[in-house]
């Protein structure tokens, strides 16, 4: 049913795959996203965010940033008959209409930049239209909700870099932002911005998530709230039933496969511990449309939408282990009361609209 409508996903982690050598063309047998479940699953579009982890910063970051937007382009080369790159929201539609799945590119944290804005157009003509200001640590641009405060929020190149921003047309993103860069990033934004994943405060008291009150600055600069579907976001108990599994000590399995991608017996390694990181109770696609339902309730219809985050989430919500699932969200969203037109504009219509006014 969701292939009625363009549905997009506003945040996934697929360059960092792509450098652990999955192949998105293939139906791969463990994968949360790749193309064809895309296709299964009714999702048109999706940001494809290039993640530079807070540990690395100044060159190493901008070298790292490179590396991932080059893994990215040689797996768009080899999909072209598939997929399309497609830096507007008109290139997303188009592309939709031509039967391939669109794919935007995003930077999920500005510390490649430097303090340099020629680096801003670098990353522009690379094809990024959207930038997560930071990620879990404080940057050289603004204080993450992970961080310790290093500014009260936006630093002095990071007013620059919005207002940078706001000049080309590149939409803002305030995930993993703390609420004082949020205030100061929608206090000077002369556009609209999106918060691309996360889930309601309100619900899950996370520190990722999004307080009623910047839903509501949300709201009122014209942009949008994108709902993701990671347990620890969803609710509190998640946190308590990974802690309780003892199995967050075996991560760095996951980091032996990052080191070492071609490794069979890695990569088998880090898929049995996925395995059992899935086998935990987790919350259900219900809960997804209780953090929908909250964001709406606060923010108003034309201010949601959904930002998964799969690719970069050892675990999911239970019932939407990859991307092919994506459909029974709306499915919950419509037994709820919600009409199509509801359903289209948290599926894409909201993020369309602020693409085009960003
Ligand atoms: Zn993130």
């Amino acid at each position: 049913m969701a292939k009625e409508f363009l549905v997009i996903d506003a945040h996934c982690d697929a360059p960092s795959q792509m450098l652990r050598l999955r192949d998105y063309c293939k139906d791969n047998d463990v994968a949360q996203v790749d193309f064809p479940k895309m296709q299964r699953g009714g999702v048109g579009a999706s940001f494809f965010a290039l993640y530079i982890p807070a540990s690395l910063q100044g060159e190493a970051a901008y070298r790292y940033a490179l590396r991932l937007h080059n893994a990215l382009a040689a797996q768009m080369q080899s999909a072209a008959s598939v997929a399309a790159s497609t830096p507007s929201a008109d290139a997303i539609v188009s592309a939709h209409k031509a039967g391939k799945i669109a794919v935007l590119t995003s930077l999920e944290n500005a510390s490649p930049l430097g303090e340099d804005l020629s680096r801003l157009d670098e990353f522009y003509s690379l094809g990024v239209r959207a930038i997560t200001l930071t990620h879990s640590a404080d940057n050289q641009v603004c204080d993450s909700c992970t961080g310790k405060g290093s500014w009260g929020g936006l630093s002095p190149f990071g007013r620059e870099l919005v207002q940078a921003m706001n000049e080309r047309g590149m939409l803002i993103d305030l995930a993993h932002c703390s609420d004082a860069t949020m205030a100061d990033v929608l206090a000077l934004s002369s556009k609209p911005v999106a918060y691309t994943h996360g889930c309601c405060r309100a619900l899950c008291s996370h520190r990722r998530n999004i307080s009623d009150q910047m839903l509501r600055g949300i709201a009122a600069n014209g942009g949008v709230a994108c709902m993701s579907i990671y347990p620890l976001f969803l609710e509190d108990e998640a946190s308590r039933v990974l802690a309780a599994s003892g199995l967050e000590e075996q991560m760095w399995i996951e980091d032996e496969f990052i080191k070492d991608p071609s490794s069979e017996q890695k990569r088998r390694a880090w898929e049995e511990l996925q395995g059992k990181l899935n086998a935990l109770p987790r919350p259900s696609v219900e809960k997804v449309a209780d953090h929908i339902e909250h964001a709406v309730a606060v923010a108003g219809i034309d201010h949601v939408g959904i930002g998964t985050d799969y690719d970069g989430i050892e675990l999911t919500a239970d019932g939407l282990e990859n991307i092919s699932k994506f459909a029974l969200i709306f499915d919950v969203l419509k037994r709820r009361g919600f009409s199509d037109e509801d359903c289209e504009k948290i599926a894409s219509g909201n993020l369309l609209r602020v693409l085009r006014n960003c």
